[in-house]
């Protein structure tokens, strides 16, 4: 798995050592492409490896983010949550705010516009995030 090379690669510029239950973590993380939160995250490990703490799970993420391969999430409620960073991947969010359910998309005229805008305010957009909220089919009924 090339980002968990990445991870090393990152750990060992900052002197920290990959240790076994590390990687369990984030293999078990890249893999999923849900929005976890560290309690559900740390259930799945749980299931493989009790022995790894909610602690670790919780570190591992942190720096997961400061490696640039995890990004942190917040969609309204108080809950932070973490997705993997694809490369040369983005989406954007749509939240309901009824069931939490977490829809992701991808508008090529959206992402057209939003260039445009910039380009008029002789704007360089770095990175953008659009979270739509609202009710998702099930909970519009
Ligand atoms: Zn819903
Ligand atoms: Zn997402």
């Amino acid at each position: 798995m090339k980002r968990l090379n990445d991870f090393e690669k990152y750990l060992s510029q900052k002197g920290l050592k990959i240790t076994r239950e590390r990687e369990k973590i984030v293999q078990l993380f890249l893999k999923s492409d849900k929005h976890l939160n560290v309690e559900e995250l740390y259930h799945k490990v749980k299931k493989i490896d009790p022995q790894i703490g909610y602690s670790t799970v919780y570190r591992t993420l942190r720096l997961l983010v400061k490696a640039n391969l995890a990004a942190e999430r917040h969609f309204g409620d108080r809950e932070t949550r973490f997705e993997p960073i694809r490369k040369n991947e983005h989406h954007d969010h749509l939240i309901c705010i009824k069931c939490g359910r977490i829809i992701e998309f991808e508008n090529k005229k959206i992402e057209e516009l939003q260039e445009e805008v910039a380009k008029r305010n002789d704007f360089e957009v770095v990175r953008h995030r659009l979270e739509l909220y609202g009710y998702c089919s099930r909970c519009k009924r």
